[in-house]
């Protein structure tokens, strides 16, 4: 498997350290508020390598933290007047149920941040020990100037990295580019006790500990978003590496592309957010799936009202096409997936090469017409599907809830086709073309085919 390795901008081939156990972490979410698509894309990407990895090893550990504590969850649980554990418990759970809901793997590990507050604590004195890091007013920090590779994943010269970090200059601070591993908390914050007072770890000693907790102290891969790449995860080797006499880290890091509206980021903080809870009232979780992947998942992609109607629409023909084929049985759960899929994820998780192919066997088995070519076509589609956790459905349950509309306006849209399919059985055909031209008004296309009547929303 070739994949991209953020430290050296190559596409490389991926090999573990001990082939019998595969590790890869990734940073997962800060549980204050529910997950965006953007949020989602990611860990979207990374269930794929994920599903991709245990595929060609026998034992792949995937650990996705929860982050519940920090200063954000802090901010929001004063405005509610609650304790921090009332927030990450309910949006921990609207997490673990938006991922669920989305098809997403469950990781091997899901560790929480306020669970390894002893680890952390060890960490930040082992860093102390070493000289790697200093006490100072009741923190902790990383003196950056004691570790010359600090700067080799993002490429960043010192002024650069001073600019992104956009650090607070504090008089405790040896060097304004140090950073925090640890923090002083007043009684009204959540703190727990450490060598250096009542306290709470900063953000990214966290991931630090809990990978080396659950993965050990070097790991094989590293994930996240492409705006973890500076400080997060520039910081995360830093306190590893010293941590652990010098050990590489993380030996391959990947980086997967911003989700963007209108060609901004879409982030909490802009506001300019669409969550996944919203979304999967509204649309099938394979659509969604399908729209996060139909782009290089190390590019920029543009979130779109479009993009999720194109992900629908060729959705409903390949489900179409398995629908056609419902009189060939073939076990749809075991089906290999085809070597050109395998292939294509091979090459760096190229996920638009997959839907390609996948088109490209749907075209040839509506063309099939022998009985055992057309068994063969079908499994292979249902195999392709599984490799992205998509075509997984009953054509059936694909296409009565998979109309991307509220569920009274699809009965009313279909209460009036079927009006008109009466119609024309009674050969009444002004009464069946005048329906079909009031739903062309409305926007709604009829297909006839063979299984009955299609309809869709036409594109504007
Ligand atoms: P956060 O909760 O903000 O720490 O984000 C959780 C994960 O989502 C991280 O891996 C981020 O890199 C990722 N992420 C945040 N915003 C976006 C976005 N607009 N597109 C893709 N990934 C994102
Ligand atoms: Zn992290």
């Amino acid at each position: 498997m070739r994949l991209h390795n953020t430290l050296t901008r190559r596409v490389e081939d991926f090999v573990p350290a001990d082939p019998a156990r595969v590790t890869l972490y990734v940073c997962g979410p800060t549980v204050y508020n529910y997950i965006h698509i953007g949020n989602a894309r990611t860990f979207t990407v990374f269930d794929l390598l994920a599903r991709t990895l245990k595929r060609r090893f026998p034992n792949v550990v995937y650990a996705r933290n929860i982050t519940d504590i920090d200063d954000k969850i802090n901010a929001a649980a004063r405005e509610l007047g609650v304790p921090i554990g009332a927030v990450t418990a309910r949006f921990d759970a609207a997490f673990q149920d938006d991922m669920r809901a989305l098809g997403l793997l469950a990781p091997d590990v899901v560790p929480y941040a306020t669970a390894h507050i002893g680890a952390i604590i060890a960490m930040c004195e082992r860093l102390i020990a070493s000289g790697h890091a200093y006490a100072a007013d009741g923190h902790v920090l990383f003196a950056v100037a004691r570790f010359p590779e600090y700067g080799q994943l993002s490429r960043r010269d010192p002024d650069e990295m001073l600019a992104g970090a956009r650090i607070d200059v504090a008089p405790y601070k040896r060097d304004p580019g140090d950073f925090v591993l640890w923090k002083p908390s007043d009684d009204s914050l959540p703190g727990w006790d450490s060598p250096w007072g009542r306290g709470r770890p900063g953000w990214h000693i966290e991931c630090s500990a809990m990978a080396a907790t659950h993965l050990g102290e070097s790991i094989d891969l590293h994930g996240g978003g492409m705006d973890l790449q500076f400080p997060h995860h520039e910081n995360e080797i830093a306190q590893s590496q010293c941590a652990h006499g010098g050990k590489v880290f993380a030996r391959h890091w990947l980086h997967s592309g911003m989700l963007n509206l209108d060609g901004a980021k879409m982030s909490k903080s802009l506001g300019n957010t669409f969550r996944v809870h919203d979304l999967l009232a509204h649309y099938p979780a394979e659509a969604l799936r399908y729209a996060l992947l139909s782009g290089h998942y190390r590019q920029p992609l543009d979130w779109s009202q479009a993009l999720i109607e194109q992900s629908i629409r060729t959705l409903d023909r390949l489900y179409g096409t398995l629908r056609d084929l419902a009189d060939v049985t073939v076990d749809g759960g075991n089906a290999p997936i085809p070597a050109v899929i395998e292939a294509a994820l091979d090459d760096d998780l190229d996920t638009p090469a997959v839907l390609a192919a996948i088109a490209e066997i749907a075209a040839t088995a509506r063309k099939a017409v022998d009985p055992a070519e057309r068994a063969a076509r079908k499994a292979a589609l249902l195999g392709a599907g599984r490799a992205l956790n998509v075509l997984q459905m009953d054509p059936a349950a694909w296409f009565a809830r998979g109309i991307r509309t509220d569920d009274d306006e699809a009965a009313r849209i279909q209460a009036r086709i079927d009006e008109r399919t009466a119609a024309k059985k009674a050969r009444d055909f002004r009464r069946a073309d005048a329906i079909r031209d009031e739903l062309a008004a409305a926007g709604i296309v009829l297909e006839d085919t063979a299984q009955g009547v299609r309809w869709s929303r036409r594109r504007d």
